[in-house]
């Protein structure tokens, strides 16, 4: 930056020379103002395409994006928004350090993030193996689209990791996963996931061995650390519990640093990229607020898994903080805080009484229906992380791609409703939740 302005300075424009309406474009050109090197929070920047100064430094800034990890410790040379920019690189460092991995690269959505990944890690003729549980779009994606890419995707359940010998094979690429998954909460064993990979991986070459992604957006980094535990990648949807307001939709990858240039290539290519004003906003408020509001998020949602646990008309409670729940004592290996302390997260999948998967339907959209028109503190909505609490019927919304006929080969319930908890007081939270399950 500094070089820039010096650079420009020499040049010592005559700014009297030009006209009111050119100043308006161009200002004084180069600013004192722009420092940032000195500003405590960083200025946004909104610009699309960068001044290059030569043709030289222009040819040097493509040679070292194209090979970023080379030249990681020299000043950036910016050249077009799609490649990158100040506000998506500091958003990157910052996230891939949190996550304690070596770099970040971050797309325009969550989704944007899970097609990068994969999108570098596979081609045609590849075969990917999947939690039956997953995001909805995810699910989508694989049913959709990866079909006519001739990428075949094997959805199985990783809570038992053994499971992967059965069905692994030399097209196998890459072991897909979110834990906790979204909605119902199946935790997978990351560390042992790792443990089966490595004994297949043991006869591959490098570039056949296979890569574990982990989706950690329901935990967030501040939960869980998926690559301590063995995996290779972290994807987040920065639209939610990072980005934390519900204001700016974003994604991110995180990995070694022998994999950057290739997203940046993807991104680059295919063109889902991150707005700087979005990276600006997870910047300044997401990520900065991330640890507070996570803490008051748990906090609440225990209190609200426990009180749930014992209301007639519900059949089960998915929290990880729950001494019952079926993964409660792998949840306390893998999800922790920063400190050390368990941290199992903002979400809570509970499923309502019903004689079959009809009734329970019914009752899920009836809860729903009588939350959007009494609650106060609850808002019928998907997405999650959010400052207001968020309540919805996976079966008739996120997940509405599955039919419900095949709802429990998806690992889903008809009568199952996720609550994402948020910053509200937890005894006005359960006010609302419990007048919403009196009514059925
Ligand atoms: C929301 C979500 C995504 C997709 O993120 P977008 O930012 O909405 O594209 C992916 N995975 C999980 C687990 C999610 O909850």
């Amino acid at each position: 930056m500094s070089d820039e302005k010096k650079n420009a300075k020499e040049k010592n424009f005559d700014d009297s020379k030009y006209s009111t309406d050119t100043h308006l474009i161009y200002g004084k050109h180069v600013s004192d103002k722009w420092d940032y090197s000195h500003h405590v929070t960083a200025p946004i920047s909104s610009s699309t395409t960068f001044r290059l100064d030569s043709v030289e430094r222009g040819a040097l800034g493509f040679v070292n994006w194209a090979e970023s990890s080379k030249h990681e410790d020299e000043p950036p040379i910016f050249i077009y928004d799609r490649l990158g920019e100040p506000n998506k690189d500091m958003l990157e460092e910052n996230l891939a350090m949190i996550e304690k991995g070596e770099m970040g690269v971050a797309f325009a959505s969550g989704m944007g993030a899970i097609s990068g990944a994969l999108g570098v890690l596979t081609k045609s003729g590849d075969e990917i193996i999947a939690h039956t549980t997953l995001y909805g779009c995810t699910i989508s994606l694989f049913l959709n689209w990866y079909p006519r890419y001739n990428i075949k995707v094997n959805q199985v359940d990783l809570t038992n990791p053994d499971i992967i010998k059965s069905i692994v094979n030399e097209n196998t690429k890459v072991v897909y996963f979110e834990t906790p998954a979204n909605p119902n909460l199946d935790i997978i064993d990351i560390s042992k996931i790792r443990e089966v990979v490595d004994e297949v991986n043991e006869n591959r070459n490098d570039e056949k061995k296979i890569k574990i992604v982990v989706d950690n957006t329901f935990a967030t980094p501040y939960c869980q650390r998926p690559l301590e535990h063995g995996a290779d990648f972290v994807i987040h949807s920065l639209t939610k519990g990072i980005g934390g307001f519900g204001t700016d939709i974003g994604g991110m990858v995180v990995g070694k640093k022998e994999y950057r240039d290739r997203l940046l290539l993807y991104r680059k290519d295919f063109g889902g990229v991150l707005s700087p004003r979005n990276a600006w906003s997870i910047l300044t408020y997401g990520l900065p607020s991330l640890a507070i509001r996570q803490r008051r998020q748990i906090a609440s949602a225990q209190i609200l898994a426990e009180k749930l646990e014992k209301h007639p008309k519900v059949k089960f409670v998915n929290y990880p903080g729950l001494k019952d729940f079926k993964f409660y004592e792998l949840a306390q290996k893998l999800m922790v805080d920063f400190d050390g302390n368990f941290a199992p997260g903002h979400l809570i999948y509970f499923g309502l009484v019903g004689k079959d998967e009809n009734e329970s339907k019914e009752l899920g959209k009836k809860m729903m229906n009588y939350v959007a028109d009494n609650a106060y503190t609850m808002t019928l909505a998907v997405s999650l992380g959010h400052t207001r609490t968020l309540v919805e019927h996976p079966a008739s919304m996120t997940h509405s791609v599955v039919p419900t006929e095949e709802l429990s080969k998806y690992g889903l319930h008809a009568g199952g409703v996720r609550i994402a908890v948020g910053l509200e007081n937890a005894g006005d939270i359960w006010t609302d939740l419990e007048d919403a399950l009196n009514i059925l």
